[in-house]
C-alpha cells in the first residue's frame, strides 16, 4: 500500500523546543500518521498529514469500552548522522498480539515498520541530536465506530504521533525508590495485562499516585492471587541479579513483554550470565537482600533502558539495595543497549533498522 504523503509548507511548521529542555511527551512534531480500517475495505488509505486533532463520535466505541492499545518506540539520532530503530518488528507483533486481545484488527508487520519509517524520515530535523535525547514514536489503535453495544467495534483508526524526548537520566544514573504494592494490582491471570492496552494504565493510576505521595517514585507490583510473586515496576519489567544467576519473572500472561527485557535476556546469555525466568517471591528477595545474596535490582523498558531502583518499602520496612548506588551489571547494560541504539557499538545480532 502507498502512503500518501500531505505535508505541510515549511513556513507553517513549528518552532522546535529548545533540545535542553525536552521532557517527555510534551511536544510534537509536525505531521503523523494515519489509516482507517473499515469491514469492508480493511486497512485503507495509509497517510501522512500534518499534526491536528482527530474528529471523534462521541458514541466512538474507544470512549465507552476502552478498545485502544498502543506501542512505544523510540528514533535515535547518531554520532555518525544516521538515525536507528531499535527492533521495530517487535513492537508491531507485539501491537498485534494486543490488538488480537482486545478484537481488534492486525497490521502487516512490514505496512507498521514502513509507516514508522516514513514518518520518522519525513520528521529527520525533529530527532534531537543531545546525548541520551531521542524521538519517541506512539503508534495507537482506537475503535472509531460509534455504537452503544458491547462488542467489537466494526472500524478502527490507526495513528503514529512522534514527540522529541529529552535523556531519562538528566542529572546522572540515579537509582529510584520503589513501594511494594500489597494493595492494589496491576493485572490478573486471564486478563490484558500482556497487552500495551491503554486500560491497564489507567487501572495504575491510583497505585503509582499513592506511592508518589509517600515519597516513592513508583510501585513493584505483586501478582493478583496471592500477592507473594513479583510481577513489574510501574510500567517496566524488572530483573534481579543473585550471587549466582541473573533472574526476572516468566511472561506468565499477566506481564508485558518487553522489548528491553528480552534485549537484556539476550545479552545476558551473550555474556555468559546465567539467566532464569522464573516465578520469584518477595520474600525471596527480601531474605536475598538481608543475607548479601540480592547484588542489584533495576527495571527495564523504552523510555529508560534501564533503570535501577536503590530501595524496596514493604510492609512499613525499607530494604535497601547495593547501598542505594547504581550496580556494574545495570551500568553495563545501560551502556551497551544505548550504544547499539545510537550506533557506537557493534550490533551483531541486527536489531537497528536505518531510517535512510
Ligand atoms: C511498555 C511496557 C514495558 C516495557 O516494554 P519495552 O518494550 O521494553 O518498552 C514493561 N511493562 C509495561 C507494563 C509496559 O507497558
Amino acid at each position: 500500500m502507498e502512503i500518501e504523503i500531505y505535508s505541510l509548507p515549511a513556513e507553517e511548521r513549528k518552532t522546535k523546543p529548545h533540545p535542553s529542555n525536552l521532557g517527555f511527551g510534551q511536544h510534537f512534531t509536525d505531521h503523523m500518521f494515519l489509516m482507517n480500517y473499515t469491514q469492508d475495505r480493511g486497512w485503507d488509505h495509509p497517510r501522512i498529514v500534518p499534526y491536528q486533532p482527530i474528529q471523534l463520535d462521541p458514541a466512538a466505541l474507544v470512549l465507552h469500552y476502552a478498545q485502544a492499545v498502543f506501542e512505544g518506540l523510540k528514533a535515535y539520532h547518531g554520532q555518525d548522522g544516521k538515525i536507528r530503530l531499535f527492533r521495530p518488528d517487535m513492537n508491531a507483533r507485539r501491537l498485534n498480539a494486543s490488538a488480537e486481545r482486545l478484537c481488534m484488527p492486525t497490521i502487516e508487520p512490514d505496512l507498521f515498520i514502513e509507516a514508522v519509517k516514513t514518518l520518522v524520515r519525513l520528521e529527520k530535523g525533529w530527532v534531537p541530536q543531545a546525548e541520551g535525547a531521542s524521538l519517541y514514536i506512539r503508534p495507537t489503535m482506537i475503535a472509531t465506530e460509534p455504537a452503544l453495544g458491547v462488542r467489537p467495534a466494526l472500524e478502527y483508526l490507526f495513528f503514529i504521533i512522534a514527540s522529541p524526548v529529552g535523556a531519562y537520566y538528566k542529572e546522572g544514573f540515579n537509582p529510584v525508590k520503589i513501594m511494594v504494592t500489597d494493595k492494589y494490582v496491576r493485572a490478573v491471570p486471564g486478563g490484558i495485562g500482556h497487552t500495551k492496552a491503554a486500560a491497564n494504565y489507567a487501572a495504575s493510576l491510583k497505585a503509582a499516585q499513592e506511592a508518589q505521595t509517600q515519597g516513592y517514585s513508583q510501585v513493584l507490583w505483586l501478582d493478583a492471587r496471592e500477592k507473594r510473586f513479583v510481577e513489574e515496576v510501574g510500567t517496566m519489567n524488572i530483573f534481579f541479579l543473585f550471587k549466582e544467576a541473573l533472574v526476572t519473572p516468566p511472561l506468565s500472561g499477566s506481564i508485558l513483554p518487553g522489548v528491553t527485557r528480552d534485549s537484556v535476556i539476550c545479552l545476558a546469555r551473550e555474556w555468559g550470565i546465567e539467566i532464569q525466568e522464573r516465578p520469584i517471591t518477595i520474600n525471596e528477595i527480601l531474605e536475598g537482600l538481608e543475607k548479601g545474596e540480592v547484588l542489584e535490582i533495576f527495571g527495564t523498558g523504552t523510555a529508560a533502558v534501564i533503570s535501577p531502583v536503590g530501595l524496596l518499602h514493604y510492609k512499613g520496612k525499607d530494604y535497601t539495595i547495593n547501598q542505594g548506588e547504581t550496580g556494574p551489571l545495570a551500568e553495563r547494560f545501560f551502556q551497551e543497549i544505548t550504544g547499539i541504539q545510537y550506533g557506537t557499538r557493534p550490533d551483531p545480532s541486527g536489531w537497528t533498522v536505518l531510517v535512510d
